[in-house]
């Protein structure tokens, strides 16, 4: 008995453009898999299509693994024993595998013209066709190695006309995919039509190079996304004509992510729409200058978004939402994974990237906040800052948001909100806040505690509600009336600075 094939499986992205959380599901579900197995995970760049190239696509794609930590361990930047790993650079290898087919008659030469394509194409419609495909039946009447003679096959090809090769699809055969998400997926070839695998330009067509490819790089599992399925009774036929069922992969063509009412595919425009990303990274399109937003940069944490986009379409045993990578890494399971489209829940992805944030040392969010405020132009001191931190963290979706929440520990309200004062203003106010103020001034231990059994004494001597009180504090204090527990706000600002903006209040009465 021959001992099972080492796990191997490959994220095999176009660089077309930013690499939408669609593809980044696709590469953590390979991630994942070959983890588990203890199997090897590749990154091909599949760039046979010269046309649809976009500069900076390919770096975008390592960059945004990176960030997510689930590089690859063999690929263009690594490297590895089944390099080049751009199908570009992989050119010289495909020819044989078209030769292979035409000499087994399972492919063959095409020379219609693009003119003659496209007359095809309107005559077909024109006789009330569906669909309009070169295929076992219009083969017969195209320019073609099996309708020309053979001398003037050769002849055309001597002289370096150009060509395509196709393949020859059978007609009316059952084609079988077996699908590790759907069963068995059976196909009448009737309905294939007959794809080009080797271009004019000597470029092999992603068909033929994928599954080259697969096959020179000892894939066992292609592990990729629904739109793909359709292809693959043609890539079935592929592996068969070739010889090489054998070693055919296993395939699993992922659900599809749908926008969040779910219907259709999550766009870039239900993104803006809705306000998320819909990339890993910003990116600005190198045509147009358009940027779109990234995960990164909205303040989103890379665990976060592995954990909520895991969840989307796959769903281990438990009940829980909250995976650390090594935990999705034990327990990925591609029978676990749903055959429906997946909603995409903005909601439940900001919940979840909460959780991480809540998790993050506090040491992590102080440094982030030094930063911010850097970038405001304020030097801010580390340990203060962990004080500050420990009170802004609850309130935090994203790690952008820690500078906005923080910012009052660090720059007085400035003008005051006159409106939101005057409106909270109650006629006891001004003696409640008078008394508060004293009392401050006369506390040797400035903590939370005695700051809270001031407010509370007074507003009890008083017989007031908090309302007669609290407002008005945090409005002279942060300037709105959102934040953290007044006391615990006055204790991290200090008694100096406390009492500085409770003063402020005077000089504003008089004002109004
Ligand atoms: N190059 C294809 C893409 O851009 C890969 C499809 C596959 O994984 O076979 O998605």
């Amino acid at each position: 008995m021959s001992a099972t094939p080492q796990v191997r499986v490959r994220f095999a992205p176009s660089p077309t453009g930013p690499l939408h959380i669609g593809g980044v599901r696709t590469a953590l579900y390979n991630y994942l898999f070959a983890r588990r197995h203890g199997g090897a995970f590749i990154l091909r760049i599949e760039d046979t299509d010269q046309s649809r190239y976009v500069p900076g696509a390919e770096a975008y794609i390592l960059e945004a693994l990176d960030w997510l930590g689930i590089s690859p361990d063999e690929g263009p930047a690594t490297g590895g024993p089944f390099g080049p790993y751009r199908q570009s650079e992989r050119k010289s290898l495909y020819w044989s595998f078209a030769e292979k087919l035409l000499d087994a008659g399972h492919a063959y030469y095409a020379f219609d013209t693009e003119e003659e394509l496209e007359d095809m194409r309107q005559k077909l419609l024109k006789s009330g066709q569906k669909a309009a495909a070169y295929n076992s039946i219009t083969r017969h009447s195209m320019k073609n190695s099996l309708t020309l003679p053979q001398a003037e096959v050769q002849a055309r090809i001597r002289n370096g006309e150009p060509y395509v090769v196709r393949i020859k699809i059978p007609r009316n055969e059952e084609v079988k995919v077996y699908d590790l998400i759907r069963g068995v997926v059976v196909v009448n070839s009737s309905t294939l039509d007959d794809k080009v695998l080797f271009k004019s330009d000597g470029m092999p067509t992603y068909h033929l190079a994928n599954v080259a490819d697969d096959y020179l790089m000892k894939i066992t599992h292609v592990i990729r996304g629904e739109e793909w399925l359709p292809s693959a009774p043609l890539h079935v036929l592929l592996y068969k004509y070739l010889g090489l069922e054998a070693v055919m992969p296993a395939f699993a063509h992922l659900p599809l992510i749908l926008k969040p009412e779910g219907h259709g595919k999550l766009s870039k425009r239900d993104g803006d729409r809705l306000g998320f990303p819909v990339f890993p990274l910003n990116w600005k399109d190198p045509a147009t200058g358009e940027l779109s937003a990234g995960y990164r940069e909205t303040g989103w944490l890379p665990m976060a978004v592995l954990n909520f986009l895991a969840l989307l379409g796959w769903h281990p045993e438990e009940g829980r939402d909250i995976f650390s990578l090594d935990e999705l890494i034990e327990k990925f399971d591609l029978s676990r994974i749903s055959k429906a489209g997946a909603k995409f829940d903005l909601e439940k992805a900001k919940w979840i990237n909460r959780q991480y944030l809540a998790a993050l040392p506090p040491e992590k969010l102080a440094q982030e906040l030094r930063t911010q405020a850097r970038h405001a132009g304020i030097e801010a001191d580390e340990a203060y800052c962990l004080k500050v931190v420990e009170l802004v963290r609850e309130r935090l979706n994203f790690l952008t948001e820690i500078w906005q929440e923080a910012r009052i520990f660090f720059v007085a309200p400035d003008p005051l909100p006159t409106e939101a004062l005057q409106s909270r203003l109650k006629p006891e106010t001004p003696a409640l806040l008078n008394e508060v103020l004293q009392a401050l001034a006369r506390l040797e231990v400035f903590d939370s505690a005695s700051i809270d059994s001031i407010l509370h004494e007074t507003l009890a001597r008083h017989q007031q509600k908090p309302a007669a009180l609290l407002p008005v504090l945090r409005l002279l204090l942060a300037g709105s009336l959102a934040g953290p527990a007044v006391s615990d706000m006055m204790q991290v600002l200090g008694k100096e600075e406390v009492l500085k903006r409770l003063k402020k209040f005077e000089v504003w009465r008089e004002k109004v």
